[in-house]
């Protein structure tokens, strides 16, 4: 057997494409990474997969060496790697290093941070929301209280799209981060916010605050 017919007969297309970050639906459909697909189009099966937009196909060893940019022999190293398939018993699977990254990689860290991020500010809004609520008809409203009422259900609508979204949803939301720095804004933003409430706890900036 060859390094690529001991891959495909271990590893389905569709199981490849699961591990590396495609949502893959009841019928083995999922947004094509190959081409900017709006609604699934990428046809998963066991032994294939086909794309009815930008047409697309071929084995598992294609799928992974088109999805990180490799040669055919590069996909059917890291499939054994990933999944500990043994290729060559006594020889170590080396798994060429890549300084480009995959744009699907790269999605799905700038994703985590901004769930994270969102996360962060939802909890600090609803602290605030209870904190901050005036006691009595008569008092000021603190700016805390108004940005809380302003912001909650907002970002409560984000979050829930980055925990159930489609692919596309969830595209949409973490661009409209991303842009301009926002997202580092508002990481910035909470951080001095939460250390206003508690003065007293020590925290790190660079670590993220639960
Ligand atoms: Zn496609």
């Amino acid at each position: 057997m060859t390094i690529y017919e001991t891959i495909k007969a271990a590893v389905p297309v569709r199981q490849a494409a699961e591990h590396y970050g495609l949502r893959v639906n009841r019928n083995g459909m999922a947004c094509c990474p190959f081409h900017n697909d709006r609604n699934p189009s990428l046809k998963l099966n066991e032994e294939y997969f086909y794309c009815f937009g930008c047409g697309a196909k071929g084995d598992v060893i294609d799928f992974v060496a088109r999805l990180f940019d490799l040669s055919n022999y590069e996909a059917a190293q890291r499939l054994a790697a990933d999944f500990g398939i043994s290729t060559e018993p006594g020889q170590a699977v080396a798994v060429p290093h890549k300084t480009k990254r995959p744009h699907i990689r790269q999605f799905r860290e700038d994703e985590m941070l901004c769930f994270r991020v969102l996360t962060d500010y939802l909890h600090l809004l609803e602290d605030w929301k209870v904190r901050y609520a005036p006691r009595t008809p008569e008092d000021k409203l603190d700016d805390r209280f108004v940005e809380a009422c302003q912001m909650l259900d907002h970002m409560e609508y984000l979050a829930d799209i980055l925990t159930v979204g489609t692919l596309e949803e969830r595209g949409a939301v973490v661009d409209g981060m991303m842009k301009e720095g926002k997202i580092a804004f508002l990481q910035d933003y909470v951080a001095r916010k939460k250390k206003e409430v508690l003065p007293h706890e020590q925290r790190s900036s660079t670590e993220p605050i639960r």
